[in-house]
């Protein structure tokens, strides 16, 4: 039985590992370079993973790769889903780049999430490196340094930056539209810290970039910045679903992720899901390794009685 796993992030390589030890044959199909998803350029340390303290998610990736390079699991990199249609018992995967179509006989979402921007501030990153739209960027590790750096939004990943740079020199001013919707941990560092500006009730600004810096103009003011980073949380990656036949294409929730039953199950009968991609109270490496082990545990329940 083939089942074709959308995304080799760590939902996605969890998935492929259990489908194996339940005798189906995983066939991943990631649209990067690279294996590890989001946690492939976290340079902090993962706080959650139990038994391997300080590791940060860089140095978890290297490991969970080494262990997926060494199973005999066909990978598609640099390759998308175009097309996908219910044949018989299964599905049939139009793919980027292949001439032959892949027959599967389920399908597994294990897609993520990419950091959430504006159409605005997306343009403006397009063509100015100085804005920056999401977390863990090289140049916020390695770049910014005694700068002054203005950061949009106020959840955890905000305000941890904030404290990441303020540790480092820099000057941060974080500013939110509404209240903060960070841990108390959190706040109560970036008020304890001399080098963080913490702005409630603050108005998006208007931004232009200059060569070596970036303008931002609020009502009446305007400052100028080194970085502006732009963090407002995340969106599922759920437009693959477009490529999918419109009979075939699971329901989603209200937030947009995909709809799952506790068994990964999506509202479409051969179609799963696992990790950001759905919606969890607790998103994490471990909460989307244990959904790929789900998801592939209800596979072999599945298809054995189908
Ligand atoms: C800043 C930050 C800090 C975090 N810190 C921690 C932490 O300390 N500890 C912790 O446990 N968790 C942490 N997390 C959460 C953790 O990274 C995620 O929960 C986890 O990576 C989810 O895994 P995933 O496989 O579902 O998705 P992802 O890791 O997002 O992987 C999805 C994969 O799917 C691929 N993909 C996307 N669309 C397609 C497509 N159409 N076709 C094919 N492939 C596609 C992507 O390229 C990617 O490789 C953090 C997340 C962020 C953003």
């Amino acid at each position: 039985m083939i089942i074709a796993i959308l995304g080799a992030g760590p939902a996605g390589m969890s998935c492929a590992n259990a489908c194996l030890s339940f005798g189906l044959t995983p066939v991943v199909i990631e649209r990067g370079d690279h294996l590890g998803g989001a946690q492939r350029s976290n340079f902090h340390p993962n706080l959650w993973m139990l038994g391997f303290p300080g590791e940060t998610g860089e140095a978890m990736t290297q490991r969970l790769a080494e262990h997926y390079r060494a199973l005999p699991v066909l990978t598609y990199y640099r390759t998308q889903v175009s097309g996908v249609m219910r044949r018989a018992a299964g599905f049939h995967l139009a793919l980027s780049g292949l001439d032959t179509p892949l027959q599967a006989n389920a399908i597994v979402l294990a897609t993520g999430t990419r950091p959430r921007g504006t159409p605005e501030f997306g343009q403006l990153a397009a063509t100015c490196e100085r804005v920056i739209i999401g977390p863990l960027s090289h140049a916020i590790r390695d770049d910014i340094r005694g700068a002054k750096v203005l950061i949009l939004g106020g959840g955890d990943n905000a305000l941890d930056h904030a404290l990441f740079l303020a540790e480092r020199g820099n000057h941060a001013v974080i500013c939110t539209r509404a209240g903060l919707s960070a841990r108390r941990p959190f706040i109560e560092s970036c008020l304890l810290h001399r080098e963080i500006d913490l702005r409630t009730n603050c108005p998006v600004p208007r931004l232009s970039c200059g060569d070596d810096h970036v303008v931002a103009n609020w009502p009446g003011r305007e400052r100028a910045f080194d970085w502006v980073l732009v963090m407002y949380g995340y969106l599922p990656n759920t437009h693959v679903l477009k490529s999918f036949d419109p009979a075939i294409r699971p329901a989603l929730t209200e937030s947009g992720h995909l709809r799952v039953d506790a068994w990964q199950r999506s509202s479409v009968p051969g179609i799963y899901a696992a990790g950001d991609v759905t919606e969890s109270p607790q998103p994490s490496v471990q909460t989307a390794m244990a959904q790929g082990l789900t998801a592939a545990r209800a596979l072999e329940k599945d298809l054995s009685s189908s």
